[in-house]
């Protein structure tokens, strides 16, 4: 997902919305399964719905009318047939998954230096080693063996053993940055990455440059040595940080 451009989520919301009342008033499925939808706040004609996991979906009034929904006197909610429940709350929960996906990038991008730092300990430490990432290879098109997520150690290794593949020189400090995203083609062999600077921090996002059999190749054939690694239990990438950071406080205190 890193590498790939995004709608605007306004625009997308609009989009869904109109795509829903007009199916809804095409295809009108009498026998589905109805769910009590709360209604949290109405201002005007505009009514905030939310369901059961907590996510917030704001329609028109005449999203109700149209679909002839009522609401239920005893509990205030809105009968929602199953549908229109999923076409309402299902982009706003792909909507929540990026999200939470971009701020796990944003924080692995912003901590490779701390990786980098300490690739002695990923690569001893079983737990740190097999710490989630959201490093994986995107391809223009299919899909290969062995393109990850990776577990932290397969990307430390990477960095280590093939420092020539994965590092270029900081347009700011002159300092190494480290390669921490890709994504490419196989058949035309382009690639575009992102990397962040060890000495200075400084994150370069996108750079249309390098091959990508030069980058895919060694991380690939790391992580097939690994494909045992157990996935049950497995640290988070803020686990794995908030442990190396208090291995800090604890060499501090000797
Ligand atoms: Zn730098």
């Amino acid at each position: 997902m890193t590498d790939r451009k995004q709608h605007s989520p306004k625009q997308q919301q609009a989009e869904t919305s109109f795509r829903t009342f007009s199916r809804q008033a095409d295809a009108p499925r009498p026998d589905e399964k109805i769910i009590p939808t709360a209604i949290v706040e109405r201002q005007g004609r505009i009514y905030t719905l939310q369901d059961r996991e907590g996510l917030q979906h704001r329609i028109d009034e005449s999203l109700i009318t149209d679909n002839g929904l009522h609401i239920d006197a005893r509990s205030g909610a809105l009968l929602v047939p199953e549908s229109l429940v999923r076409a309402w709350f299902e982009p706003v929960r792909r909507e929540r998954q990026r999200q939470e996906e971009q701020r796990l990038w944003d924080l692995f991008a912003e901590s490779v230096p701390l990786f980098w730092r300490h690739g002695e300990r990923i690569l001893t430490d079983p737990q740190l080693f097999a710490a989630r990432t959201p490093m994986r290879i995107t391809m223009a098109y299919g899909s290969m063996k062995d393109s990850g997520p990776y577990p932290l150690g397969v990307v430390v290794r990477a960095w280590s053993e093939y420092e020539e593949n994965y590092t270029r020189v900081c347009p700011k400090c002159g300092g190494q940055m480290l390669i921490h995203s890709f994504s490419g083609s196989p058949l035309s062999g382009r690639s575009s990455h992102s990397a962040t600077c060890t000495a200075c921090g400084n994150q370069q996002r996108h750079v249309d440059e390098g091959s990508f059999g030069r980058l895919a190749a060694p991380i690939t054939h790391i992580a097939s040595q690994y494909r045992d690694l157990p996935q049950d239990n497995t640290m988070s990438l803020e686990q794995a940080i908030e442990k190396i950071h208090s291995g800090d406080i604890n060499q501090a205190n000797k």
